[in-house]
């Protein structure tokens, strides 16, 4: 085993003092993660400044047998940026963040791992072009984080998840051979798709250090409103309605339950009450228009609506600062939540036709696990993908709602299991759900995962424990 002065004096040799943290005391960036949940320090977080000193951590990494944690912004929600032993080191890559190139002819940038997806939304906006990934860690999480997870959003609807964003990875493997695939085709069939193979592996293939991105035409004009809906099957109607009349003018379709404004005016999150009259669901949808094309498409979207019954009212932002705030709020379902109460959380899919079903059945399957848990459903119902939220019952005693955690799971995971679903639609697997995992995937397509990890990472050095739970 390497010691940790070993292991310091051999990184310290590569990267340089001011790139490596090893005292405990100024790790808390970099091992407090979103939810809380994991709090084993690492040996050493290191930071190279290039991908050549990437490659030379892994060279050392791979012949010392030591396992390397890569970090993107730690926005993960499922732990697999942090460690899970004290002898790993975490290898973050926020300081590659060079712009290689933006060529808007082929409507590709290429950028380094540790660029933020804010600052590639930037980039794009620069040349009057659109990076559409969307969401509410956009500041902090990184290109390489979002492509190793394979993040999602709110505009999935029109542009896919980050896989569909992405053309091209580079990326250290875990012997320190360099991986070059920045293509800029959108045409290459040649043999097995690496990216692909990349993207989603949430830094247990390989590292990504570079990604070449799409872009698309900026576009003109947003037009977004807040609806009223009776319930989940009158959202699912009024989804097949928006995308028949408007076409691919639509490019987020959100489901919210009315207790999440409740909750954000209780707490101070919101500074207006954003809803037209009472509704005890509502759908945030938004329009995005190009040049040439006329305002006022989801105006004429909304009258049909109200025609067939679908809607009872709706809020439709009249300016800028309207649709900012209508986000801001979208964002905040997360807060409010932490501001309310303890709760169970889950990040399923299942087909967009069966999410009412999924919703009446879990509701009533949390119910009977513990009487007056308060439900939490909402998100990207565009994708099916529900963020399945449970607050403690008003009054329970503090910690004590995740003595129920795993009876809630189990619930909900079956139901999502009988209707075809997903455990895990847009966060990952991390250490979180590797266990789940074991149980949930197709057993097939797990050994086949199995052997592209041996093939990889014969030494099993990088994020050990992640997605896949160690074999002996
Ligand atoms: P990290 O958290 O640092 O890492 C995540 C995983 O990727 C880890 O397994 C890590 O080992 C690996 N990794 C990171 N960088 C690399 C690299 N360069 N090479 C190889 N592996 C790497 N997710 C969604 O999909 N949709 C949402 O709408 C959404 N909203 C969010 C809102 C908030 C407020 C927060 C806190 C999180 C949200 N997330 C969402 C979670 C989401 O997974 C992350 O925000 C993002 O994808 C992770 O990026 P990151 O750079 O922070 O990666």
């Amino acid at each position: 085993m390497t010691t940790s002065n070993t292991m310091l004096a051999a990184l310290t040799e590569i990267v340089g003092a001011q790139n490596i943290i090893s005292e405990p005391n100024q790790m808390a960036s970099y091992v407090e993660e979103p939810r809380r949940l994991y709090n084993i320090l690492p040996s050493l977080i290191v930071t190279p400044t290039c991908v050549e000193d990437v490659q030379k951590i892994m060279r050392w990494a791979h012949a010392n047998n030591v396992s390397v944690v890569p970090q993107g912004g730690n926005t993960g929600l499922v732990g697999g940026q942090v460690s899970m032993d004290s002898q790993e080191i975490i290898l973050s890559l926020k300081k590659l963040k060079a712009v290689r190139d933006v060529d808007p002819a082929t409507n590709v940038m290429i950028v380094e791992a540790g660029t933020t997806v804010l600052e590639a939304q930037e980039i794009a906006e620069n040349e009057n072009r659109l990076f559409p990934l969307s969401l509410g860690s956009e500041g902090s999480c990184q290109i390489g984080g979002i492509l190793s997870t394979n993040a999602g959003g709110t505009a999935v609807l029109a542009y896919g998840n980050s896989r569909d964003l992405c053309m091209g990875v580079e990326a250290v493997l875990a012997d320190g051979s360099l991986y070059n695939g920045l293509s800029k085709l959108r045409k290459d069939n040649t043999g097995y798709d690496l990216k692909d193979l990349l993207v989603g592996a949430e830094g247990t293939l390989g590292i990504i250090t570079a990604a070449s991105l799409k872009m698309f035409p900026r576009p003109t004009t947003f037009e977004t409103a807040l609806l009223n809906i009776e319930d989940p099957a009158a959202g699912v109607k009024v989804l097949e309605m928006v995308r028949r009349k408007s076409g691919n003018k639509v490019t987020s379709f959100e489901i919210l339950p009315t207790l999440g404004i409740d909750l954000q005016l209780k707490h101070g999150l919101a500074e207006r009450d954003p809803r037209s009259g009472s509704s005890p669901w509502h759908i945030l949808v938004e329009f995005s228009l190009f040049d040439g094309e006329d305002a006022g498409a989801l105006t004429d979207t909304l009258e049909a609506l109200f025609e067939e019954g679908l809607i009872s009212d709706a809020t439709l932002c009249n300016s800028l600062a309207d649709r900012k705030m209508m986000w801001l709020m979208r964002e905040n379902f997360a807060e409010c939540q932490t501001r309310e109460a303890d709760g169970i959380k889950h990040d399923i899919s299942v087909p967009v036709r069966d999410i009412p079903e999924l919703i009446e059945r879990c509701d009533k399957a949390a119910e009977k696990a513990v009487p007056g848990i308060r439900t939490f459903a909402f998100g990207h119902m565009g994708d099916g993908n529900i963020h399945y939220d449970f607050l403690a019952p008003i009054g329970m005693p503090k910690g004590e709602i995740r003595t129920h955690a795993n009876a809630v799971h189990e619930a909900i995971y079956e139901i999502v299991d009988d209707l075809n679903g997903s455990i895990s639609a847009e966060h990952g697997i991390g250490q979180m759900k590797a266990p789940l995992l074991q149980q949930k995937k197709d057993p097939v397509a797990l050994n086949m995962m199995y052997a592209i990890k041996n093939a990889l990472d014969p030494k099993g050095i990088l994020n050990p424990g992640k997605v896949l739970v160690k074999r002996n």
